[in-house]
């Protein structure tokens, strides 16, 4: 199998797995009960708390909150601090982008159809959000400015640093949607200014089912899971301690590893893409490279179907994606590409390549090579009934 889909989920880092198992059978209490397996079990889930501060330079270790992952943070995030400001401050503004996960976009529309007044920012042609719109939706009122800092489709990052100074001299509060970013660009919750981030451990190698929100110490809050005073009473719910042992572990390799292979995975993405744009005419990157994560290229096919191509490269045992992982079933062009002002035949021919810390030169060679090969035969037959979509 060739993975150049590590933008739906990696796989779990071998180190990572063992940790997995040691703190499943050394920290196997609950680590709220009050004797000594939970006692021990606590004091390593706030040995975790403290590593992950580190790693994303967070002034305190309380301002971590461990959750199910990014789809929890998100909601997590957005409705807490949203309702929390709404009530506090009587502000009842929101802001997020066009391009968005779903996971960011669906808690924000639920906020707008519970009487918050929602402001969908749009992107330019290479998916960066639209800064003038944004001062112009900013006001004294603005509750909750959410924006991603790397979108998971097309891997272009966000003004997040421009845009949180700017929320803060409103009295807004920022949360970033940090899942797509980790291992890929530096993730400093301080050097952002952010008021709020989220992260998933599957997409830095770590197990599925687990994830931080990072929430800044003062930042209005109501929690949005009840039943229980964990994490601070601001996520209900017994402590997943060796998830969480297993994804600090996984935050702190993927960092040193960003350090030192993440120029070589540029390296091999930048490679990928020359070729196919020298190599197959007709082919076209979406977005600018110099504005993209290091390991993602969106590149549209002319005249193809992507569904049907990513099918005939999943036959030839290389994975990729069209659009997000999570529309695998989708044959419409996602939200992204759209917002992008793709045409609809140009965001179906769409294909998102996103690589990862384990992906090899000559893995790129024949991705290259299974490409020029397919894409002329696939532009001789009419696009199929049912195709296949991408996923993350
Ligand atoms: N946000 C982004 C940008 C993502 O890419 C994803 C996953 O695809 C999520 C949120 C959801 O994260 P999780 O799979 O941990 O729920």
């Amino acid at each position: 199998m060739i993975n150049f889909d590590q933008n739906a989920t990696t796989p779990v880092d071998e180190a990572v797995l063992q940790e997995l198992v040691r703190a499943t059978r050394e920290y196997d209490g609950n680590s709220s009960s009050g004797h000594s397996l939970g006692l021990k079990a606590g004091k390593f889930l706030e040995d975790c708390r403290a590593r992950v501060a580190k790693v994303l330079n967070a002034a305190k270790a309380a301002e971590i909150v461990f959750t199910s992952g990014g789809t929890e943070s998100d909601n997590a995030a957005i409705n807490g601090i949203a309702w929390a400001m709404r009530r506090q401050q009587g502000r009842t503004g929101v802001i997020t982008s066009a391009i968005e996960h779903r996971a960011v976009l669906a808690p924000c529309e639920w906020l707008k159809s519970q009487g918050f007044d929602l402001t969908v920012l749009g992107v330019d042609r290479n998916g960066v959000a639209d800064l003038e719109q944004y001062r112009e939706a900013l006001s004294r009122k603005t509750a909750l400015v959410s924006v991603m800092l790397a979108n998971n489709e097309t891997g272009t990052i966000q003004p997040i640093l421009e845009m949180a100074a700017e929320a803060r001299r409103q009295g807004a509060a920022l949360h970033t949607d940090a899942v797509q970013a980790v291992g890929k660009m530096p993730v400093d919750v301080q050097a952002l200014g952010v008021d709020s981030l989220s992260l998933s451990a599957h997409k830095f190698y770590g197990p599925k089912g687990v994830g931080v929100m990072y929430l800044r110490e003062g930042t209005p809050y109501l929690p949005y899971t009840l039943g229980g005073t964990h994490e601070g009473s601001r996520r209900a719910g017994t402590v997943a301690v060796p998830q969480i042992a297993a994804m600090t572990l996984a935050l702190e390799l993927a960092e040193k590893k960003r350090k030192e292979k993440g120029d070589a995975v540029r390296a091999l993405r930048d490679e990928l893409v020359k070729q196919v744009l020298a190599r197959i005419p007709g082919a076209h990157l979406n977005g600018d490279l110099s504005k993209c994560t290091l390991n993602t290229a969106s590149i549209r096919f002319d005249g193809v179907y992507g569904g049907y191509l990513l099918r005939e490269l999943d036959k030839q045992g290389i994975l990729a994606s069209a659009g997000s992982a999570c529309m695998w079933e989708r044959t419409k062009p996602s939200h992204v590409l759209t917002a992008l002002g793709l045409s609809e035949a140009e965001g179906g021919g769409t294909l998102r390549f996103s690589l990862g810390f384990c992906n090899t030169r000559d893995e790129v060679n024949k991705v290259v090579d299974t490409l020029a090969r397919l894409v002329p035969e696939l532009r001789k037959n009419p696009a199929p009934a049912a195709a296949i979509q991408a996923t993350g």
